[in-house]
């Protein structure tokens, strides 16, 4: 039976396959099928393409998602809007977020965690990661200022920050919570789903994202008032269409999520505890076969706070310097592993604030934008994160793909123990 093979180490000498093509990186994407299409043909056959009416009276497929979003996650409110990026200036917008304010933010995390901040005045303040590659609580508190309105902890590459640590931080100095899930829909932290544990979350539902429809994003929160103000910032029009106990309306955007994408989110919604049951499962054979070997070369997995809340979508080894990473990434290569870097000067990426160019020479889109007052006073200098680059630039992440049969991930995590015994 496939898996079930007893394991035969390579040794050094003994020459070794690369694996072979593997399932294209797009977990959600990658099952869309037969249940997307209905939903999408369901919505175009009621003429229903706005979430707050159709041509015909009828169910909005986007109010069926946010219901059912919210009760994965274990929380009482979900907001579906069009981008994940827009899910955090409208959390952040909800918690009051603007001019005057600094948003603590990691320095590895997609650039939007520090946009959105920027879209709605405040300033972006980089805190260091540690060795999960989530913030560092330390170095978080001691970018704390009268001005700190805002923290968010980003659960990188499907992992969850040390929320213990946060919340207890950021409750002793009256700072609320953001936690922005992206890279973990469904993952969690001491038996709580992600996204329920700060004051308010948000998800994306990009095509990179563990479960996608294209385009769009989900602010979720326990706080009604939060939810209302939420409502009244993704939609110019929503203190018309709903009166809002004890909210007064605001002038606001509009972002909301098409029935469309809708109708996609909702079927993806079905499939995301079955593509972490099976990224769990693939990380664990390939974690097998990889045996002690990394251990043997002083390779250590990335730090974990709760083994069990992991998403399993990766798996990142922590080198012991830039050198060896660089040749574990390419000869993993060679055998067709999905390994790659975490951080390089010489190739742009905006997961890593040392490329973050636009916010580290402070340019927004007016001179007059949030580093103009002479009160910004932020520190954006190499030395700030000086510690995540060192942890970053030793880090080879490879991708864990759901669609990896049993036999495929066992073969990956041969491949992977031959290329770590290899390393000069
Ligand atoms: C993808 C991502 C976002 C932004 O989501 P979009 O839907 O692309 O706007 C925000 N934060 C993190 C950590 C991300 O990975």
């Amino acid at each position: 039976m496939e898996g079930t093979a007893p394991r035969r180490p390579a040794t050094p000498t003994e020459p070794v396959e690369p694996v072979g093509p593997l399932p294209p990186m797009f977990p959600g994407g990658n099952r869309i099928g037969a249940a997307e299409e209905a939903a999408i043909l369901d919505v175009l056959r009621r003429k229903r393409l706005f979430r707050y009416y159709g041509v015909a009276p009828g169910p909005s497929v986007v109010d069926r998602f946010e219901a059912r979003f919210a009760a994965t996650i274990g929380v009482c409110h979900a907001l579906a809007v069009n981008s994940g990026t827009a899910a955090l200036a409208t959390a952040m917008a909800a918690l009051g977020v603007g001019p005057g304010d600094q948003v603590i933010v990691p320095a590895y995390t997609w650039i939007s965690t520090a946009a959105a901040a920027v879209v709605l005045g405040a300033v972006p303040v980089i805190a260091e990661v540690e060795e999960s590659l989530t913030i560092d609580v330390a170095d978080a508190e001691r970018q704390i200022t009268p001005r700190t309105k805002v923290i968010v902890p980003v659960h990188m590459r499907g992992a969850p920050c040390n929320m213990a640590a946060l919340t207890a931080m950021a409750e002793r100095h009256g700072i609320a919570v953001l936690e922005d899930v992206a890279q973990a829909v469904g993952g969690s932290y001491r038996g709580r789903r992600l996204g329920s544990i700060g004051r308010i979350g948000i998800f994306s539902l990009q095509f990179n994202k563990i479960i996608t429809c294209g385009e769009g994003g989900v602010v979720v929160t326990d706080d009604d008032r939060l939810h209302a103000r939420a409502l009244l910032f993704h939609d110019v029009a929503a203190s018309q269409r709903t009166h809002l106990e004890g909210v007064a309306p605001f002038v606001a955007l509009t972002c909301r999520l098409s029935e469309l994408q809708g109708a996609v989110a909702d079927a993806q919604l079905d499939r995301l505890d079955g593509i972490i049951a099976d990224c769990r499962r693939n990380r664990s054979i390939i974690l097998e076969e990889v045996g002690t070997s990394l251990d043997e070369r002083g390779i250590a997995l990335r730090r974990c706070h709760d083994e069990a809340g992991d998403t399993a979508i990766a798996i990142v080894l922590l080198c012991p310097d830039p050198a060896t990473a660089r040749s574990l990434a390419n000869t993993c290569q060679t055998l067709d592993l999905p390994a790659k870097l975490l951080f390089d000067p010489d190739v742009p990426d905006f997961h890593v604030a040392y490329h973050w160019g636009p916010i580290l020479d402070r340019v927004s889109w007016t001179p007059r934008g949030p580093w103009s007052d002479p009160d910004a006073d932020v520190e954006y200098g190499p030395d700030r994160w000086r510690r995540s680059i060192d942890i970053l630039g030793r880090a080879v992440h490879l991708d864990v793909s759901p669609d990896l049969s049993p036999d495929l991930a066992a073969r990956y995590g041969r491949a992977l123990r031959a290329c770590v015994e290899r390393l000069p």
